[in-house]
């Protein structure tokens, strides 16, 4: 009768499992820590796709060494391994987005390779010459976990910035949060012209409109004034309108009061104002939506969360409905 003999120990690339059987010295081979580190090494292997296999390292730091200490076990290059059936990462993403990931070490572009097998348009932007972060440093043995990354990154189509230092600025203009929206903060206003709430009251009063026109249109900038020295902690006198202080922006304030006036409309009935989401561009630098000063003025308002990415309420349009 024959007795089928089985090889283990240290059988961690699958290499050195095909050389052991294809030698004949033993009919089989026990693979633990490669397959906690990929469970798909056979299937991979079979249909010859060996780039694509996780090197187990057999550095014990995730199984064996958490084992000993009554820890759940992990594999310090899969992280889904002790978790399988919790985290178990879908085929493809139901939605497909860009993904902008920062930072190549080993973390960043496990995230990469996730991402983009589950379809998603992945960029991975890295500060150094090259990807690996601190893996570089470590044993031999890394490069071959460092080089499977790498490839996976290759074949999955993940486009890799180096010598790349993330901005607040570039990631939002990156992912698309910074949008170039034609309200009060857009590039096509006057923007070299930076007027205070005198210049503005005296470039109305100036005017030849009606004197109703005025006093409201006054009041206006006014409120505005006083929300934006709150938010910086100063007074009224010493704002310096930006994009409000264009002329673009002076003429949508006063022709809004002027229609109003004209059209002999003395109240406003309005519903809740939704409040839209993610970051604007401003001459301040980039800040969140709804701005503090919409916020400040929105106070004692209704309003109601939406999903819109960008600015729904602007501290100008919003002025038109205050009593
Ligand atoms: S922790 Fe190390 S030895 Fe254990 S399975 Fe992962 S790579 Fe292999």
């Amino acid at each position: 009768m024959k007795v089928p003999v089985f090889a283990e120990g240290r059988i961690h690339r699958p290499e050195y499992a095909t050389s052991i059987i294809n030698d004949d010295l033993v009919d089989g081979v026990y693979m633990n820590r490669a397959l906690i580190c990929d469970p798909e090494l056979p299937a991979k292997l079979s249909a010859e796709r060996e780039k694509r296999i996780r090197p187990c390292l057999a550095c014990n730091q995730g199984c064996q060494v958490r084992r000993n200490m009554g820890k759940p076990l992990m594999c310090i290059l899969n992280p889904v391994a002790g978790v399988e059936a919790r985290e178990r990462i879908q085929a493809t993403a139901e939605v497909k987005k860009k993904v902008l990931i920062v930072g190549g070490g080993p973390s960043g572009m496990e995230a990469a390779r996730v991402a983009a097998s589950r379809g998603h348009k992945v960029t991975l932007w890295e500060a150094g010459m090259e990807l690996g972060g601190n893996a570089k440093l470590g044993l031999p043995e890394f490069a071959r976990a460092l080089a499977f990354w790498q490839n996976e990154l290759v074949d999955r189509g993940v486009t890799v910035v180096t010598h790349k230092q993330a901005s607040t600025d570039e990631i939002l203009a990156e992912t698309n949060l910074l949008h170039n929206h034609d309200s009060h903060h857009s590039s096509s206003h006057e923007h070299s012209v930076h007027r205070n709430l005198g210049d503005i009251v005296t470039l109305i009063e100036n005017s030849d409109m009606a004197p109703q026109i005025k006093v409201k249109s006054v009041a206006v900038f006014q409120k505005l004034a006083y929300a934006e020295a709150k938010i910086h902690g100063t007074v009224p006198e010493k704002i310096h309108f930006h994009e409000v202080g264009a002329v673009d922006a002076i003429v949508d304030i006063v022709g809004a009061v002027t229609a109003l006036h004209l059209l002999n409309i003395d109240k406003i009935l309005v519903s809740p104002l939704p409040l839209g989401q993610g970051f604007v561009r401003c001459q301040h630098g980039v800040i969140p939506v709804p701005a503090p000063a919409t916020l400040e003025l929105l106070i004692g308002m209704k309003t109601f969360g939406s999903e819109h990415k960008g600015e729904t309420v602007t501290p100008t349009g919003q002025l038109y409905y205050r009593p």
